[in-house]
């Protein structure tokens, strides 16, 4: 990291041959390389590993964490990262001819055209997935009663499959936790004297066609459960009530986030006693700000494969592993998958036991809930079955249901 040591375009640049006394005299306003040297209490952590922040949480008693994570944390599930060239989901949405990749997730678009939104949810709807060891290691900060809150961009809902409470959850992108129905477009009336040129509602402008205007529909919500049903079947799903369309409660672009993560920024920031940033590239506003809003003297560690969010410039904005921008030294960092950082963390923390624990308990009650739908769907099939006069018949279809049964469970 030293090498990443960014050039400052002031007087302040540090100084490492002096030594601090004399610095300290001759130098007028010395670099905050130096103002820590002089005084220990600047340095929050003395390195930016994670055996420091491990033993900051020992020594300080640590019980308010905010775990902010990313798309990192839930790739070793197989479940895609959006910006990876070559892997990444947006590589992927060629078949689905897009004006331009993004187009699948703008909230205008998919009013016109639902269609390849709902073939790819199909892909990431959750139930497919399994929950990786870093979202278990969140759920064990939760068990040991030191998770404050966990901001995550990620929509696959694993979270709460691992069972993190909904309220240690902060799901700043949304989630198909729910779904909404959220109205269609109507094409306006033919004659140019009766189109109406009334805005569009809900802030969703749709300025290359003013012929069309948007039916706000009847808003009402449908269960996760209801949607991913209609879907596998290969439905478009459309409100019972007013045959709106019914979009899961992910965050579009051109959609404003949820109010709870408004109101949760303001309750928790400012309260946190350490922040373990997980697997995103902070890149997506306003998520990639919420670093910024941990409070200066608070440790922070990053657990990612690559450095992000050094702001060379800036002496209180973005991370400072090196230490010579921000008043104090408090960022660590770990470079490696999330799994492994997480699963060394645990370590460091001795806990990696309880965390193996979890995970085994976890997956053999995950595994027997699909154990049971897979039996479920049997006994239904079964019931068809029987009603099948032709014994051959019969027992090929029973024949044909054990095989589902291998495949699933
Ligand atoms: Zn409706």
């Amino acid at each position: 990291m030293s090498s990443t040591t960014p050039t400052k375009p002031t007087s302040a640049s540090p100084r490492k041959g002096s030594s601090s006394a004399s610095s300290k005299k001759s130098v007028k306003k010395i670099s905050p390389l130096e103002e820590k040297e002089c005084d220990p209490s600047l340095n929050i952590i003395p390195e930016p590993s994670m055996n420091a922040i491990a033993n900051y949480i020992r020594s300080n008693g640590v019980k308010r964490i905010l775990v902010l994570t990313g798309a990192g944390i839930s790739t070793s599930a197989g479940i895609p990262d959006f910006r990876s060239p070559g892997t990444g989901l947006y590589d992927n949405l060629k078949k689905y001819s897009l004006p331009y990749p993004e187009a699948i997730f703008d909230i205008s678009y998919f009013r016109r055209k639902p269609e390849p939104f709902f073939t790819l949810a199909r892909e990431l709807y959750p139930g497919s997935f399994r929950p990786t060891l870093s979202h278990y290691f969140i759920r064990l900060l939760q068990e040991k009663g030191v998770l404050l809150r966990n901001f995550t961009q990620n929509i696959d809902t694993l979270e709460r499959v691992a069972g993190i409470a909904e309220d240690s959850l902060v799901e700043a992108h949304g989630s198909f936790a729910t779904a909404h129905c959220r109205g269609r477009i109507v094409t306006a009336p033919k004659s140019e004297d009766e189109i109406d040129a009334t805005p569009l509602r809900d802030n969703e402008t749709d300025s290359e066609d003013e012929n069309v205007q948007l039916d706000p529909g009847c808003g009402k919500e449908y269960t996760q459960e209801w949607v991913k049903t209609k879907i596998f079947a290969g439905e478009i799903p459309t409100c019972e009530n007013c045959s709106g369309l019914i979009k899961p409660d992910i965050v579009f672009f051109g959609e404003s986030l949820p109010e709870r993560f408004h109101r949760l920024i303001a309750a928790d920031f400012h309260k946190c006693d350490l922040a373990i940033i997980i697997g995103t590239s902070l890149q997506v506003a306003p998520f990639s700000h919420l670093i910024n809003m941990v409070p200066p003297q608070i440790p922070r560690l990053l657990i990612n494969r690559e450095i992000v969010a050094v702001e060379e410039y800036s002496s209180t904005r973005g991370f400072d592993f090196v230490g010579d921008r921000h008043k104090y030294r408090r960022d660590a960092v770990f470079l490696g998958t999330c799994d492994e950082g997480c699963e060394k963390l645990a370590e460091l923390l001795n806990w990696g036991e309880d965390l193996k624990a979890l995970i085994e308990r976890e997956s053999k009650i995950l595994q027997n809930l699909q154990s049971g739908e897979a039996a479920k769907s049997i006994a239904e099939a079964i019931g068809e079955a029987v009603a099948v006069s032709d014994a051959k018949e019969e027992e090929e279809l029973i024949r044909g249901m054990e095989n589902l049964l291998k495949e699933k469970v």
